[in-house]
């Protein structure tokens, strides 16, 4: 070609990016050992497996290919290190953290290279985006462990946490894991995708050569069903953090169940791409490239529903396919490649064996003229026109360059159409009005909204799924939570069966009932107290016979098996009945729980006012609720009127939480900004603890509705007259029917019923480990969100345990929309 040609085609050149760097520094180091306690260790299998170039599909390198005596030598380094790792100084790590960071960049060219080798990717994006968000989230979070100790008073790192991360962003999903892990003060266990572990043994040299301390970090490569599951299942790790597909992230969530392991899930999406007829179809075009073909679509977060408003559905199609033909696709290394290699022949065969699906369901599929390579795995990119919303293509994550898209008329029926799929980790708004975008970005179910942009990521702004794309916020201080718990928790012995008896000492003035005290501290309100409805007295003649009813939607009604289940004092007798709730009476309380949602889209001026009218009526009926406490549980009255005191105050605290627990506004580093937005889960269930039958029910109740969900409570099955009584003061509080639903009955059986509901998006559960191990193996059906105990007393009296941020997080999942500015 000469220059006169070239000129006038302004055809591309090549402009390879030098593969040597890499090439030589993995024949210095192959075949590639496991690293544990800082120290390059042969497997106990003497296995290895081959890392290959999916760009040529040759292989790049052996590594060593662990067994589970390997996980178990790696947990017990981390075990060992994290004694003191976990209490050097924040500012320690955050100078460890900061040398990481340090040579990270010194070695970015480098970890480029590796990346685009072994993973297929292009350069492009591993020089632009991989290597500098890397960076970007270890200074974050260097900064975070510098705070730690002011800005997370109360909290303590977990432990060892086993971290598994998939292939499509080997290196950034490292440093997603280790940045927070480390920065809180934990010791990992890493294992990378088996595909791509390259940049995770360069990353362990770099740990090396800065020196941090042995067996904090540990990386272990190998096959899922030997390394991930070894991790998954060992009793000393005491948190997961995964990222991969739903249905893995799905077979974790059970086999971790009631093991009292912390657990993080980012998932799969099939993300709505949304474009409104008033939009930029220039930047639209462009915005696409980005959702669907970055990184050859392998992205969690990739845009692959293309939802278009129908009068300009025909444009942009035509926009985007002139635009599909000057993309450039090829060898990664290629500065201006636009597309690489798909990772591996499994992943290209899937991919072509959905497109196929595709077809034969009738979508309208189209390729641009142009040919892929013929070694190494490509795919080019496609787009389907004609898909019906059920279909396998509009539903199922197809993980590769494979846009489908489909058409809407009403703003209306765009939200729909976006939420219609079990997933909820990101979506994109384009419109240039902005009251319209922002009046959608709330109404969608995903973790980050991007207005008139796409797959932007940074350390500052949390990300994560709503629904199946999983739980748990990577980035933000809200993914900081993930790392740590409460001090108390580990001060607290955990016993399996005390835990309805939490003892009564932890009231003021309190003890087990009995008529000594109460004749020397309680003389005053000894004639208060009716016969019959205190410790051990009968009453002389019947009460009037009435049963209390369950509260559905805002009404009182019968259970439905009409059976009702007897309610004793501590002494035996019988002093009330409850109805017997079933299967039927879940369902109505969860459907009324779910007409309620409006609850969620009202102002928090109202929530919160509603909450302290609530208090106001509890404090008027103060001795009511004091007698009836003393009645079922056989406690002093003084004790009992405690419980009313802690109760009114607390539904204070909500009150004023409401309006309180609010957002942030991020600053990335871009013109424009993130709302980090805290919004309510949905409909949560929870299963309230046995003691303390009211402040236990009000400590859950409280902050869940404060927050804009909608509940279906199940009270304290031994004592559950406080609960049925309190609906009264919910029915005079002008409380929306349906926001608090109450179903008496069989703890166990309720709650099982509950987790099992695909319409539940939380369950809450106090009770015994064996219940909380059902509630967490149940919950992987929809993946709802779970918060229990495992058998762990709690101290409902003490504000430190019984209310606080602790509850507002479980109440709330973060939504990050972006913003950004400018024309
Ligand atoms: P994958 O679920 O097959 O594997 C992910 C990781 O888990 C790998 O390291 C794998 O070896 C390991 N693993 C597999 N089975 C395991 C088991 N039973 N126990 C323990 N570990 C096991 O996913 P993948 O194919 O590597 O990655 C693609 C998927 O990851 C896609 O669904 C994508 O959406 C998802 N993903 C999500 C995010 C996110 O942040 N939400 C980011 C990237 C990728
Ligand atoms: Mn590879």
């Amino acid at each position: 070609m000469n220059v006169m040609e070239i000129f006038k085609s302004m055809e591309y050149g090549p402009a390879p990016e030098a593969a040597a760097p890499g090439l030589t520094w993995m024949q210095e180091h192959a075949p590639f050992g496991l690293f544990i306690n800082n120290q390059w260790v042969k497997p106990g299998s003497g296995q290895y497996m081959e890392s290959i170039n999916p760009a040529t599909g040759r292989p790049l390198a052996q590594i060593a290919s662990a067994n589970s005596a390997d996980v178990d030598a790696a947990v017990a380094a981390a075990r060992a290190a994290f004694e003191t790792w976990s209490k050097t100084p924040g500012h320690i790590r955050a100078r460890y953290m900061y040398a990481i960071v340090r040579h990270i960049q010194k070695h970015s060219r480098l970890l480029a290279v590796l990346e685009s080798l072994d993973n297929g990717k292009p350069i492009r994006e591993t020089r632009d985006i991989d290597i500098p968000l890397v960076a970007r989230h270890f200074y974050y979070h260097a900064g975070w462990a510098q705070l730690m100790a002011s800005e997370l008073p109360g909290y303590e790192p977990v432990g060892v946490v086993g971290q598994i991360i998939p292939w499509n962003f080997p290196l950034l999903m490292l440093a997603w894991k280790i940045a927070p892990a480390l920065a809180m003060g934990n010791t990992v266990v890493l294992k990378p995708a088996r595909y791509t572990s390259l940049t995770a043994l360069k990353f362990a040299e770099i740990l090396q050569e800065i020196g941090l301390p042995p067996g904090v970090v540990n990386i272990v490569t190998g096959e899922a069903s030997q390394v991930g599951e070894a991790l998954v299942r060992h009793p000393d790790v005491n948190k997961i953090a995964f990222t991969g597909s739903t249905d893995v992230g799905r077979s974790i969530r059970r086999a971790t169940a009631g093991s009292g392991k912390k657990l993080s899930l980012e998932l799969g999406g099939k993300s709505p791409f949304i474009v409104f007829d008033d939009a930029d179809l220039d930047s639209v075009v462009e915005g696409v490239v980005d959702a669907i073909w970055f990184n050859q679509g392998q992205v969690c977060c990739a845009g692959s529903r293309l939802l278009v408003q129908e009068n300009i559905a025909g444009r942009l199609i035509e926009k985007l396919r002139v635009r599909m033909e000057h993309l450039r696709i090829g060898d990664p290394l290629d500065k201006a490649v636009d597309i690489g290699a798909i990772v591996s022949p499994g992943q290209l065969k899937e991919i072509q064996r959905l497109v196929n699906q595709g077809v034969e369901e009738g979508a309208v599929m189209w390729q641009p003229s142009w040919a892929c390579p013929t070694e190494g795995y490509f795919f080019p990119p496609t787009l389907f026109t004609n898909v019906s919303p059920a279909t396998t293509i509009a539903q199922v994550e197809i993980f590769g360059p494979v846009l489908v898209s489909m058409t809407f008329r009403t703003p209306n029926e765009a939200v729909e159409l976006a939420n219609n799929t079990r997933y909820g980790l990101a979506a994109s708004v384009w419109s240039e009005n902005i009251n319209l975008a922002l009046d959608v970005a709330p109404k969608l179910k995903a973790g980050s909204v991007w207005i008139n942009c796409t797959n932007l990521f940074d350390a500052s702004s949390g990300f994560g799924g709503y629904r199946e794309s999983g739980f748990g916020r990577e980035g933000g201080k809200e993914g900081l939570y993930e790392y740590v718990r409460p001090k108390w928790e580990s001060s607290t012995p955990a016993t399996a069966d005390d835990f309805h008896i939490v003892k009564d000492s932890t009231l003021p003035n309190s003890s087990r009932s009995s008529a000594h005290e109460k004749e020397v501290g309680e003389a005053s309100h000894e004639e208060d107290v009716e016969p019959g409805s205190t410790n051990g007295f009968r009453p002389a003649f019947p009460s009037i016979d009435r049963t209390p009813k369950m509260f559905i939607g805002g009404k009182q009604v019968r259970s439905d098996s009409g059976y009702s289940r007897d309610v004793y004092d501590p002494g035996g007798h019988v002093v009330g009945q409850v109805g017997e709730g079933n299967r039927k009476d879940i369902r109505n309380a969860v459907e009324a729980s779910h007409a309620a949602s409006g609850w969620a889209a009202g102002t928090t001026h109202n929530r919160a006012q509603i909450l302290f009218y609530i208090a106001e009526n509890l404090a008027a009926r103060e001795e009511e609720f004091a007698r009836r406490i003393v009645q079922q549980t056989g406690r002093s009255y003084s004790d009992a009127v405690s419980e009313v005191e802690a109760s009114i105050s607390r539904l204070f605290s909500y009150a004023a939480w409401t309006d309180k627990f609010e957002g942030v506004v991020h600053r990335p580093p871009l013109r424009g900004a993130v709302l980090a937005m805290p919004e309510p889960i949905g409909v949560t269930a929870i299963a309230c603890p046995e003691a303390y039958p009211l402040l236990g029910f009000i400590s859950l109740v409280a902050p869940a509705i404060a927050m804009g969900n909608t509940v279906v409570v199940i009270p304290s099955q031994t004592s559950p007259l406080s609960a049925t009584d309190f609906y009264q003061v919910l029915e005079t509080s002008d409380l929306p029917g349906g926001v608090v639903n109450i179903v008496t009955g069989d703890r166990d059986t309720l709650s099982q019923v509950l987790a099992d509901h695909d319409d539940v998006d939380a369950m809450w559960y106090f009770g015994p480990a064996e219940g909380c191990k059902r509630v967490e193996l149940a919950s992987s059906g929809n993946m709802k969100r779970t918060w229990v105990n495992y058998g762990h007393p709690r101290n409902w009296s003490d504000p430190v345990q019984g209310e606080g941020k602790e509850f507002l997080h479980e109440s709330t999942q973060v939504k990050n929309i972006w913003i950004p500015y400018g024309e």
